[in-house]
């Protein structure tokens, strides 16, 4: 048999795998290994590869323990060796936890296992070895709990219900008159695993496995299995994580922060994850395990005294009360506070980025149980890296390359608008989780959010706390709102790591879910309310509140010009009016490569005029509408000139079938009758005459210029015009004129024809003339195919990749909508072809038009104005097939700048030669 190598073991300073063996051992076990090779203390473990979870798919369960027995027997075996205790002994038992993990982290997907190895026996070897009966029974009663979830499926039936062990656990409390779980007795703690043991006996038909080998099996076959549930399917998608890779299993010895009050656990990030500062921020309990911390099931306490202190200042907590009831770790236990401080930084030094870690104390002695690149928001992505370059850690290069483009983003996003602020009525507040600001409508449940945001209403999802199964409606939502849970709480962590504004642990709110109400005081909240939610403050707000655009200064500003620096591209923008001109001009925008001129046709009056146009019988009349539009358009034209101060300005003439400007409801068609004295029955008429079966491969485009060459001369003449009179103010104009759908030689040429023949008319009319390029848009799969030919004609080329993708896949821009879910659920489609351009198709013809149009002319200018333009995978392509530029709207500048300067770094080219 051939040897593959399926289990990595790690302990006591040793690893056989490392940090750069994500893609085997992924992020958790890669790092356990790491950090043991660094002299960081870990429990000792073993991790099974993500190869193996492929196989599992393929094998299934017997056959899959079976290639695995020997390898993880000898794992275990060493972990027995490093602990002293062995597993499946009930004397001196070796416990283990059984953990997930994939390549890319993905917080909450997949649960993990604590206590295994734990049987009616064991328990009391376990209670005589440490001397400590109620943590021997209570870890039980944990592992019960988990493995019932987990293994067994003993989940919650619907949203409404309760977990049926927290039931149990709850009804125990009441019995006993206690309220938290700490203060249950070693007895009621016994009764806890009977209750436990009986439920799953009635919920499965059998017995809880007493074998320590069936646990361990039945968990690393959940954590395979867990691979393909829904949730987690749900966040590859949201993540782009492929589904082949495979999550890693850890199996790991277990060290206990529930043994007592100098045992504890928690969870902390070197640096603060929401806005970058270097301050270390993190939460912990003592007597806990595992995931109590973030459960909100106690008040998590903070690490260092002076996260303590403020968060008593948020929470409002006296100092007296937190330092008795709160103290954070640095009070309560120096020693291990210093020593874990120690560890945090020597993770940063060693990672050179923030470090998002776990740890547990067992009776006072630290242990490291996962540490990882923090997932941040986009502020605090900025910062931190950009604190790394001063720190002399990182160079430019490198802070380019770690910027997640698309998370710039929410640096670009509005805030709310200050006096807006003062005026509003809080209505209580909770914990900053995540930067932002928020407005929507009031929903409790993640399905509303989703199911509302299919028609653009906006939400703010409210939860007692979130869960995993929540992700899809955290999306969804605007922002959310949770009454329970810290910082590090499931919602603070997925809505900072989504870029989602995020108030968590508002105390001050009572959520009835049955009734759909939110209480804050006497004051009742419903469903569909509006509130607003600043993420910055952790404020809640009533009603709608005004927000404003923020300034783009410092770490921003720094960023831009290490872009501009490294970058090859230059970075367009798509407008259409002189405001957007002007937005994307500070965003550092270096022309326009799209001004579509049909946008120019709607406001005020002007659509009238269109209409008339339109509505006109022959060329005369056509004429007589159109002089009406010149002026109109030159107005523009000349706005947009003005803004654009002497970078290029890529002109469209006119795109979109006539039938989109004319009115189809009887009132609209009245007041046109009304407006032109043209009878509403032949408005009726021409309406009807200009129906398409199929707009989008109709009458548009060319086809519009080539069969009424008078709407492309009065486009030609008001750009040109308005060049002219911005020269004579001193103002210089640099016109792109751009022929839109054009798919042969010929019907470029005729337009060229015309557009060329009124220019030179212009020139002579006023005496005087401008530099100006004639170009076309390809976005016909045949202008790609020939563009050798269409070169001839055209001087620059500018890729419509929202119509290539169209016409290449055959999907209707406007219908997708109706099959790209279910495409992208069953991995028909990775991606929507629409947002990230496909190189595999698609880009083969963007490929071959540029070759193809440098082989007619070496210097042709070339460009793209598709949505792809601002997304940075499709910017990457861009640069990487030799575009001269990227054309993205306004507020994507900023990420197509980074995303070229990325581009241009990960795949250095040789200089154009000119
Ligand atoms: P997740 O991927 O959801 O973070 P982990 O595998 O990190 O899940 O486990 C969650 C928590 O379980 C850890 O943060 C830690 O508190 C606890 N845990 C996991 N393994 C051990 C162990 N060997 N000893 C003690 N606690 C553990
Ligand atoms: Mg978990
Ligand atoms: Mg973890």
């Amino acid at each position: 048999m051939k040897t593959v190598k399926r289990v990595y073991t790690f302990g006591d300073k040793r690893a056989e795998g490392k940090a750069d063996m994500k893609n085997l051992l992924g992020g958790k076990g890669a790092n356990l290994a790491e950090m043991n090779l660094i002299g960081v203390p870990v429990p000792p473990g073993l991790t099974i590869t993500t190869e193996v979870c492929t196989e599992y798919n393929q094998l299934g369960k017997e056959k899959v323990i079976e290639v695995l027995l020997e390898e993880v027997r000898d794992g275990i075996r060493n972990m027995e060796n490093i602990m002293g205790a062995k597993f499946c002994d009930s004397q001196n038992p070796l416990l283990l936890s059984v953990r997930s993990g994939a390549r890319a982290s993905m917080p909450g997907m997949m649960d993990t296992i604590l206590n295994l190895g734990l049987n009616d026996e064991s328990v009391e070897g376990i209670a005589r070895k440490s001397g400590n009966e109620r943590f021997a029974w209570d870890s039980y009663r944990r592992f019960v709990q988990m493995y019932g979830d987990v293994v067994l499926g003993m989940k919650p039936v619907s949203k409404e219900d309760h977990d049926p062990f927290e039931e149990i656990i709850d009804q125990m409390k009441e019995e006993k008159g206690v309220q938290l779980d700490t203060e249950l007795t070693t007895d009621d703690l016994k009764e806890l695993v009977r209750r436990f043991k009986s439920a799953v006996k009635n919920s499965t038909g059998r017995d809880f496995p007493a074998d320590p080998w069936e646990q361990l099996w039945g968990s690393v076959v959940a954590v395979f299995e867990s691979w393909n549930n829904e949730r987690a399917h749900l966040y590859r998608r949201l993540n782009n994580i492929p589904d082949e890779w495979g999550t890693a299993v850890n199996v790991q010895a277990m060290v206990f922060g529930n043994m007592g009050a100098t045992s504890g656990t928690g969870v902390c990030f070197t640096r603060d994850s929401a806005t970058g500062e270097n301050i270390l921020t993190g939460e912990y309990l003592m007597n806990a395990q595992g995931e109590d911390v973030v459960a909100g099931i106690r008040t998590p306490q903070q690490i260092s005294i002076e996260q303590s202190q403020r968060w008593a200042k948020l929470a409002q907590v006296s100092e007296e009360e937190r330092s008795s009831k709160f103290p954070s770790l640095e009070e309560v236990m120096p020693a291990a506070y210093q020593e874990l401080v120690n560890i945090l930084n020597k993770l940063e030094d060693h990672y050179k980025d923030m470090q998002d870690i776990e740890f547990t104390i067992q009776e006072g002695k630290l242990w490291m149980l996962q540490t990882r690149n923090g997932k941040r928001t986009g502020a605090s992505m900025l910062r931190i890296a950009m604190d790394f370059h001063r720190e002399g850690r990182l160079t430019e290069q490198e802070v380019l390359r770690r910027m997640d483009a698309s998370k710039l983003d929410e640096l670009l996003h509005p805030v709310f608008d200050k006096t807006a602020l003062t005026q509003a009525k809080v209505i209580t507040k909770g914990l900053p989780a995540s930067p932002g600001a928020a407005t929507g409508q009031i929903v409790f449940f993640a399905d509303d959010a989703d199911e509302w945001s299919k028609d653009n209403t906006k939400t703010i999802l409210v939860r007692v706390e979130t869960s995993p199964e929540d992700l899809k409606g955290m999306n969804a939502a605007e922002g959310i709102l949770t009454a329970r849970g810290g910082m590090t709480s499931h919602a603070a962590v997925v809505a900072r790591g989504m870029g989602k504004c995020c108030v968590s642990g508002a105390g001050g709110i009572i959520i009835n879910y049955k009734e759909r109400t939110m209480t804050a005081g006497d004051k009742v909240y419903r469903e569909g309310d509006w509130i607003s939610l600043n993420g910055s403050s952790g404020e809640v707000l009533e009603g709608k509140v005004a927000t404003v655009t923020p300034e783009m200064s410092g770490d921003f500003a720094l960023l831009m010009d290490m872009a501009a620096k490294h970058t090859r591209m230059s970075v367009r923008t798509n407008a259409d009016t002189p405001h957007d001109s002007r937005v994307a001009r500070e965003f550092g925008a270096k022309g326009i490569g799209l001004c579509r001129t049909e946008h120019m046709f709607f406001e005020g009056n002007r659509i009238v005029a269109m209409r008339e146009m339109i509505l006109a019988s022959d060329e005369a009349g056509r004429r007589v509408a159109l002089d009406k539009l010149l002026p109109m358009q030159r107005e523009d034209f000349e706005g947009i000139f003005e803004a654009m101060n002497g970078y290029p300005v890529t002109v469209r003439l006119l795109d979109p079938p006539l039938h989109e400007f004319v009115p189809h409801d009887d009132a609209s068609q009245k007041e046109l009758s009304d407006a032109t004295g043209i009878s509403v029955e032949v408005i009726k008429q021409k309406v009807h005459d200009l129906h398409e079966q199929n707009p989008m491969l109709g009458h548009r485009g060319c086809r519009l210029g080539n069969t009424y060459p008078e709407i492309s001369e009065m486009q030609a003449r008001a750009i040109i015009e308005a060049a002219l009179n911005c020269k004579k103010k001193g103002i210089k104009a640099v016109p792109e004129i751009m022929i839109p759908l054009a798919g042969t030689l010929k019907e470029l040429k005729m337009q060229e024809e015309i557009v060329r023949g009124t220019i030179a008319k212009v020139f002579a009319e006023y005496n005087d003339t401008v530099d100006y390029l004639f170009g076309t848009m390809i976005e016909v799969p045949r202008a790609a195919l020939t563009a050798d030919l269409i070169a001839e004609s055209a001087e620059f080329f500018s890729f419509g990749t929202n119509d290539l993708t169209q016409m290449t896949f055959g999907y209707s821009r406007d219908d997708i909508g109706k099959f790209l879910g279910i495409y992208l659920d069953k991995n028909i489609l990775k991606q929507d072809p629409f947002q990230v351009l496909d190189r595999e198709g698609v880009g083969q013809l963007v490929k071959m038009g540029v070759e193809k149009g440098r082989q007619t002319k070496p210097n042709l200018k070339i460009g793209i104005c598709g949505e792809h333009g601002g997304e940075p995978s499709s910017v990457e392509f861009c640069h990487m097939v030799g575009m001269d530029y990227v054309s993205c709207s306004p507020f994507r500048v900023p990420i197509a700048r980074v995303a070229a300067a990325q581009a241009a770094i990960n795949h250095p080219v040789p200089e154009k030669k000119n």
